[in-house]
Parts: C-alpha cells; sequence; structure tokens
C-alpha cells in the first residue's frame, strides 16, 4: 500500500536547471488504428507484449510520480483509446489527486466519450488535420473522418473542462485547410492547436523539409480573417496561445523549429515499454521496466529512481531540418507525443 498524499505540493522532482517536473505523458500502447504520414511508416512492427507495461504497472507508475508532487498526467500513445481494458485504467488514476487528460485521434471517442469524462477525464486532445474526406484518409492512410467528427461531438456533448483540437500542418496537404480549422473549432466551442512537424522516426511519404510549414507563416495567414489577441497566461507547456475578441476558442500554436520552449519545460514522458524519456528532443532516458519489475511493489525505489532520473534531462532539444543535426530514430507513437 501506498499514500498518494501530494495534492497540493509542488514536485520533488527538480533538474539540473531547477526545472521541477509536474506533468507525465504516459504511453499506454504503441498500436494505432490510424497511420499519420508524419507519425508511422505505412508497414509498423509493435511491441511484444511482454516487453509493454501491464495496466497494473501502468497504475504503479502513475501512483508513484503523483506521490513526488506530479499533479498532471496524460495518457497518449500510439492510440490510448486501443488499449484493451484502457477504461479501467482511466477509472483508477481518475481518482488520483492529479489533473487527467488524453491526446486522441477520436476514432473511439463516440462510443467512449461519456465513460471518460465520467471517470474523471478532466480535459482531451484530439487530433484532426483536415476536413476534408480525401484528405483526412491520405494523412491518415485508414482514418474515416465521420468517425472522428461525431466522436467530437459526443466529446462536446460529454461536458468536458476544455478540448482541444490539434493539427499537423504540411505545406501543400493540408495549410489550405488552417480557416477552416479554426472555422469548425469556433463552431464546436473547442480550442485548436496547430503543430509544426517534429522529426521523430523516419517516415517514407514526404520530405519534412519541404513539407516544413512555420507557426508564424499561419499567424501572418490568419491574422487577417481572425484578429489574434496574445494571451498573457502561461500554461506552463510548448503552446503560444491566442484569444480572439468574439469566441471562446483560443487558437495556439507548437513550433518546436521555430520558437525554443525547453526553459520552461515541465513534462517528461513514458514509452509504453516503461522507457522514461527526460527530453521529446533527445535519447537521454532510464529504465522503469526493469526497476519494477525487479522490485515489484517497491514504490519507494521507484520514486528514488524517478529522482535521480531529474539528473538526465537535457537542458534542450535539437530539433532541426537540416541533414547534420541529431536526429531522432523513434516514431511519435512510441514516444508518447
Ligand atoms: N493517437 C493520438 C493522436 O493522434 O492524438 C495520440 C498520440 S499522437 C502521437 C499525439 C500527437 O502527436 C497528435 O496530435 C499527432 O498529430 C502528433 N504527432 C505525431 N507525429 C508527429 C510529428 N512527427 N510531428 C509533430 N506532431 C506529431
Ligand atoms: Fe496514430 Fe496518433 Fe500517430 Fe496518427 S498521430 S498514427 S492517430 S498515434
Amino acid at each position: 500500500m501506498t499514500t498518494t498524499t501530494n495534492k497540493n505540493n509542488s514536485s520533488q522532482l527538480v533538474d539540473r536547471f531547477g526545472r521541477r517536473v509536474e506533468y507525465i505523458r504516459l504511453s499506454v500502447t504503441d498500436r494505432c488504428d490510424f497511420r499519420c504520414v508524419y507519425c508511422m511508416a505505412e508497414e509498423m512492427e509493435f511491441l511484444p507484449r511482454s516487453e509493454v507495461l501491464s495496466l497494473e504497472e501502468l497504475y504503479f507508475v502513475a501512483q508513484a510520480f503523483v506521490d513526488l508532487g506530479v499533479n498532471k498526467i496524460r495518457l497518449t500513445g500510439g492510440e490510448p483509446l486501443v488499449r484493451r481494458g484502457i477504461l479501467s485504467l482511466v477509472e483508477k488514476l481518475g481518482q488520483l489527486p492529479a489533473e487527467l487528460l488524453i491526446t486522441t485521434n477520436g476514432s473511439q471517442l463516440a462510443g467512449m466519450a461519456a465513460d471518460l469524462k465520467r471517470l474523471g477525464v478532466d480535459r482531451l486532445n484530439i487530433s484532426l488535420d483536415s476536413l476534408q474526406d480525401d484528405k483526412f484518409k491520405r494523412l491518415t492512410r485508414t482514418g474515416r473522418l465521420h468517425q472522428v467528427l461525431a466522436g467530437i461531438d459526443a466529446a462536446v456533448a460529454a461536458g468536458f473542462k476544455r478540448i482541444k483540437l490539434n493539427a499537423v500542418v504540411l505545406k501543400g496537404r493540408n495549410d489550405d485547410e488552417v480557416l477552416d480549422l479554426i472555422s469548425f473549432a469556433r463552431d464546436k466551442g473547442v480550442d485548436i492547436t496547430f503543430i509544426e512537424e517534429m522529426p521523430l522516426g523516419a517516415i517514407t511519404e514526404h520530405d519534412r523539409a519541404e513539407a516544413y510549414c512555420s507557426s508564424d507563416e499561419l499567424l501572418a495567414l490568419i491574422k487577417p480573417a481572425y484578429p489574434l489577441i496574445d494571451c498573457t497566461e502561461k500554461t506552463g507547456g510548448p503552446s503560444r496561445y491566442y484569444r480572439m475578441a468574439d469566441s471562446d476558442s483560443r487558437v495556439g500554436f507548437i513550433s518546436p523549429h521555430s520558437h525554443n520552449f525547453c526553459s520552461e519545460c515541465n513534462r517528461v514522458r513514458m514509452t509504453v515499454e516503461g522507457r522514461l524519456l527526460l527530453c521529446l528532443g533527445n535519447e537521454h532516458s532510464m529504465d522503469l521496466r526493469q526497476v519494477i519489475r525487479e522490485h515489484p511493489g517497491d514504490i519507494e525505489r521507484l520514486k528514488q529512481h524517478l529522482i535521480q532520473a531529474m539528473d538526465l534531462k537535457p537542458e534542450q532539444h535539437h530539433f532541426d531540418l537540416d541533414d547534420d543535426a541529431p536526429q531522432i530514430v523513434r516514431f511519435m507513437n512510441m514516444t508518447g507525443g
């Protein structure tokens, strides 16, 4: 048995640069029902079950993080909602004294949104790159737009605290839909964030440098149609947000290339094999699966490892579209994006 007591304390997880880690992103599966062109290759090999943390192990890690003062847990993947038994994990996590968030492609939400809300999920991020059937299909390879739109409607109806759409924008593929996506977000009363593609994993469908679309280019495109007002509030994350005078929806930008956000980084990630990644753009990591499988139930030992792991957190990422820059070989679905 453990004590999970740290509801209001600030985190005991502090790195060498004085950054406090208060946010853990847990990848609960590397599998997905989509094959988005910027995230996965068409043919993917997934992990064998023995290498994947069980739902109990995932909960155990979350509990240790919360004990140490982490106040925000995000479930991601792969597609978190295709993990078998995910609702039982959500139910347990929903009782921890931390905010619970999920990032999803929306394909399962029509049937699951109400349960997720009831079990304690506070906020959802839903990926949506296109509002056009054929383009959506080309970007996701196997996705069906109508399912995702039904999922978004179910999420809105379920009454989450906040819903945010995420769109990765690629030049020549969906950059012409940016204004339509904002209009859609305004109609639904949700936020939207545009993401610059990151060089994670070797993809074959497009040249990342050619498809690169900077947040500043998007801002220039958006501002004449929707005057944007700078948001002063800090999100503790990499997004820069803007408001619109005539809507509650916010427009955000995640710009790993054009705006470095490392100095404010408050998060770490864990892959579904239990590899703690200290930075999205670096390979610095610690094998937590080994710790929890060699010492099952020993949460104090796990917590000591988490505290020590903070020393491995690098100062910043090195994303660069230049060929000679360090590139990350793992795919986003392995990373827990
Ligand atoms: N399957 C869920 C989804 O799509 O929302 C959760 C996992 S997905 C890896 C999380 C987010 O990462 C999605 O919004 C997706 O668009 C984004 N993403 C995936 N690969 C990316 C890349 N190479 N660069 C930037 N964002 C990426
Ligand atoms: Fe699946 Fe999300 Fe990756 Fe798309 S971005 S392939 S939905 S994990």
